[in-house]
């Protein structure tokens, strides 16, 4: 398979980011096992695309692209949820790089990677909000890391605790400007909350459900109706999320119409499970598939967390309502 060339990359990334968006789509759409790349893929290559140094870039896009180096997301604190500017995590300036020291939480699969881009504390105090903010790389794999998986509602352990004890990390670890980090956090989260993953993360049960539908068992009037509701709300929130798309790939910052997106596209793969399981427990004759009825057992429990994930209903609201100039 040919090897990817970071600085071709670079040059065609105008050229890129819609073949990822088809490709990202038929992943989703086949439920492919894509957790481990994902977030590197999605939102750490394309950040350090952005900020990073000519080394960094060399570095890691090979590698990210090769599938050799899978990357979480270091945002959240135990106390710094919503309100991310309030985080605590201190990397302190060292002769040779940075001292590291704090924890974060509910970090996706950072049990299975090998680099976290994390937002910290350089400067100042909590209190001081935006300012003295940093992103720094940190190598899992460090001494003084230690990653412990929290087990979720469905006995799933996807996500993690992350605690930092006196990590020392490179002076190359910091990525973007020091102090700049709340300004390439909230880049960063507009890759995050604009894609087809924010519409599509109940898909395969609706593909399994409309099987159903399209059977002499399974066809009534009402599940064509539903049918006909759900697509006429995924259809223009597709092209939503394809038209942020394309305003990122024109490295602009679509900050509040990505918020947009995620909050009505997560309205959405909410409805699905809620509204299919009306459907099924209504009928008379109950002869639903057994893997329709597991599809929909695992997308209940999985849909609460659509919408906090990436930022909750209510933060997102709140932004939309400051985009539009309404508080
Ligand atoms: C499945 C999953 C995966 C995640 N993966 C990651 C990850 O990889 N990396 C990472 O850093 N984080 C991750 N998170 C964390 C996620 O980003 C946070 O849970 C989310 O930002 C909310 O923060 P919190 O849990 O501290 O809740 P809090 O901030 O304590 O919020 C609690 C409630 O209060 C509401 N609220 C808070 N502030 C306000 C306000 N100002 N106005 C109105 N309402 C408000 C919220 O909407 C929410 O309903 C993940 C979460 C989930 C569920």
């Amino acid at each position: 398979m040919a090897r990817f060339d970071p600085a071709q990359g670079v040059r065609r990334r105008g050229a890129l980011s819609p073949l990822r968006y088809v490709l990202a789509e038929e992943l989703l759409n086949a439920g492919a096992p894509v957790g481990s790349h994902w977030i590197a893929d999605r939102q750490s290559g394309p950040l350090i695309l952005k900020y990073g140094t000519e080394s960094q870039k060399q570095f890691y896009l090979p590698r990210i692209c090769n599938g050799e180096a899978f990357f979480c997301i270091g945002m959240s604190e135990p106390n710094a949820g919503s309100d991310l500017a309030s985080v605590r995590t201190r990397a302190v300036k060292t002769d040779t790089g940075w001292t590291l020291n704090g924890q974060k939480i509910w970090t996706t699969n950072a049990a299975g990677c090998h680099f976290m881009i994390a937002l910290v504390r350089t400067s100042g105090e909590a209190d001081d909000r935006h300012k003295g903010l940093s992103q720094v790389i940190v190598d899992l794999s460090l001494p003084g890391v230690t990653v412990r998986p929290i087990q979720d509602l469905s006995g799933d352990s996807h996500f993690c605790e992350v605690f930092f004890d006196n990590v020392l990390l490179a002076d190359d670890a910091l990525i973007g400007a020091e102090g700049r980090g709340w300004e390439q956090v909230t880049a960063e989260l507009a890759f995050e909350r604009s894609g087809p993953e924010r519409l599509f993360s109940s898909i395969v049960l609706f593909d399994e459900w409309l099987a159903y539908v399209r059977t002499p068992q399974g066809r009534t009037e009402s599940a064509q109706r539903l049918a006909g509701k759900i697509i006429s709300q995924l259809s223009p929130l597709r092209a939503m999320s394809i038209a942020v798309t394309e305003r990122l790939n024109r490295g602009e910052s679509p900050v509040v119409e990505a918020a947009l997106v995620k909050d009505l596209g997560t309205g959405v793969e909410q409805l699905i499970p809620a509204a299919i399981a009306d459907d099924l427990f209504s009928r008379e004759a109950q002869n639903a598939p057994l893997e329709l009825l597991l599809t929909l057992n695992y997308v209940t429990q999985a849909s609460p967390s659509f919408s906090l994930r990436g930022g909750t209903r209510d933060i997102l609201r709140g932004m939309i309502a400051r985009g539009l100039g309404l508080r």
